[in-house]
């Protein structure tokens, strides 16, 4: 059912004030407080991004909602809750996140439009994160978490640091980091980078560093380069992320690692060296093949151009070869 656009601004953001005030002041969830403490955040993280707490016993939600006069059908609408069964509207409502860290997201201009839930112990069953649904108000695709904190870092600095995760590009912002932004657990989209391209020219990825992140890295390179941004990665060690490595290392070195940032196809074609994919000819003819079609993907010609010469030289190609193979794929592409 479609709701008043205006009544789901107002739940969520007088829910997420809720939460917020039951991660603060609630008895029942002290292992929430010390969760966050043991991960090094302080009250003031928690206050900046309003973090929050859902209680366990989903009344406690639904009695609040009745208070404040939200119907059944917004709680749906919402996607806070659905109906225990479709068909019997009177069975009642089941509430969506149970004794999770709530994190508030927001919109560009900061209204809060979805949650996005933590569980509070490793436990198999359920996710480890869950996402509100895509409502009238929220559709993933075109969400970036720590946009509205960050668009004014992003365009000062024409630059912007894409995390994996929102806890990524919190401690990031906590440490002054403020151009940092992730996607919601989804993959990053060709709406993602037309919102990107309003603010900034170059975009960091610093996913984490497993077999999952450099995969990001290839998808989000297709849908950046066609917008024009000039791409590069950082190389995290093995099994961290920014939360991590800002928490070992420290502020300072991940700055650093940000500035030594490479080039996308230099890391590219040095990860596939590292992997042995160039030690037969096949396997350089098919690197080559993926480079060329990459390539034909960018949309800024003259930064095509000259990474034209530098993936010629690390392939040991001749630079005139290459070019004849992206005029192929563009038409291809087209
Ligand atoms: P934490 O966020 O607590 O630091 P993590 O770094 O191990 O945990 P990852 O598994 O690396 O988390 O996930 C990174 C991001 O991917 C999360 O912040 C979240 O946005 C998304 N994500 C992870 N698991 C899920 C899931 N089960 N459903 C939806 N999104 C998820
Ligand atoms: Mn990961
Ligand atoms: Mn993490
Ligand atoms: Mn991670």
């Amino acid at each position: 059912a479609r709701q008043s656009r205006g009544r789901l601004l107002d739940l969520h953001r007088e829910a997420s004030a809720l939460f917020h005030a039951h991660l603060l002041t609630d008895p029942a969830c002290e292992h929430a407080r010390n969760y966050l403490k043991q991960r090094g955040f302080g009250k003031e993280m928690a206050e900046r991004w309003e973090i929050g707490w859902m209680p366990e016993n989903p009344e406690v939600f639904l009695r609040w909602a009745r208070e404040r006069r939200f119907t059944g059908k917004e709680l749906v609408g919402s996607g806070l809750a659905a109906l225990k069964d479709e068909e019997k509207p009177a069975a009642g409502l089941y509430v969506r996140f149970r004794d999770r860290l709530m994190f508030p997201i927001r919109n560009e201009i900061g209204d809060v439009i979805a949650f996005s839930g933590r569980q509070l112990r490793e436990d198999r069953r359920s996710g480890k994160y869950i996402n509100s649904p895509e409502t009238d108000i929220f559709k993933k695709s075109n969400v970036l978490f720590a946009l509205d904190k960050a668009k004014k870092a992003i365009l000062k600095e024409k630059t912007v640091i894409l995390c994996e995760g929102q806890i990524d590009a919190i401690s990031c912002h906590e440490a002054g980091v403020e151009n940092a932004i992730a996607p919601l657990g989804t993959a990053f989209t060709a709406q993602h980078a037309r919102i990107l391209k309003r603010y900034a020219q170059t975009a960091v990825l610093c996913f984490d560093a497993d077999s999952a992140g450099v995969k990001a890295c290839e998808r989000a390179f297709r849908e950046l380069a066609p917008e024009g941004l000039s791409v590069k990665v950082v190389e995290l060690p093995p099994g961290e992320d920014p939360d991590t490595y800002i928490k070992a290392k420290g502020v300072d070195s991940f700055r650093a690692l940000v500035e030594s940032a490479r080039d996308f196809f230099d890391f590219k074609i040095a990860f596939a060296k590292k992997a042995g994919s160039l030690d037969s000819a096949e396997g350089k003819a098919s690197l080559s093949r993926d480079c060329t079609d990459l390539l034909a993907l960018m949309g800024d010609h003259a930064s095509r151009d000259q990474q034209i010469n530098v993936v010629a030289s690390m392939l040991g190609l001749g630079s005139a070869t290459l070019r004849e193979g992206i005029g192929g794929a563009v038409k291809r592409a087209k």
